[in-house]
């Protein structure tokens, strides 16, 4: 490509999610925001939507973009794409991505309670056992966990509030780089 090192790749992409989850924060929606990109550039995004009155946990940011990625007849190929989340990926996104044919992921900030990207493939049956997805994790985590503290802090966001994620994002401290800072790794056993 460019010759520009693949974490400034990754931060140039996560800036983009970053902006879609600012804009689910300032639609009062919980900040998460998603870009899928394919050959050096973002094929579709989306944003975290239906937090507020009545919840589903359908239009997570990931599924959103995937959608709108294959209601816009795609035709790249699905184990190029990188897919760039301001949360690390739920269990439910993480495996409808990788049943999709996603094999590479980054995420800025960790999902302590419902994470999925550690899910033991190995241990799964033949369609999944011997995936070896690439999963980055901690890409501009700072921006993105300070865009969660402001959705739990306010008092007029409901969603999650009082969960372990809640607590456990309101503990974090600054500038500390996190547990999942900038970690790379796949699931070799
Ligand atoms: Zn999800």
């Amino acid at each position: 490509m460019s010759g520009r090192s693949e974490d400034e790749d990754h931060r140039t992409f996560m800036k983009l999610a970053l902006a879609e989850a600012e804009a689910a924060l300032e639609a009062g929606e919980f900040p998460v925001g998603c870009v899928i990109v394919g050959a050096g550039k973002v094929v579709a995004s989306g944003q975290r939507s239906n937090t507020s009155g009545v919840i589903n946990e359908l239009d997570h940011a990931e599924m959103v973009a995937l959608r709108r990625l294959l209601a816009g007849g795609f035709s790249g190929a699905m184990g190029e794409v990188t897919v760039y989340a301001t949360m690390e990926p739920c269990l439910m996104c993480y495996a409808t991505l990788l049943v999709n044919g996603v094999r590479r992921f980054v995420y800025a900030y960790e999902d302590a309670m419902g994470g999925g990207t550690s899910l033991p493939l190995e241990k799964l049956p033949p369609l999944y056992r011997d995936l070896r997805p690439l999963v980055v994790g901690g890409i501009l985590r700072e921006p993105s966990l300070a865009l969660f503290k402001r959705f739990f802090s306010s008092p007029s966001c409901h969603y999650l509030s009082d969960t372990f994620l809640a607590r456990y994002t309101l503990a974090q401290g600054e500038g500390e780089g996190g547990p999942a800072a900038t970690t790379a790794r796949s699931h070799t056993p």
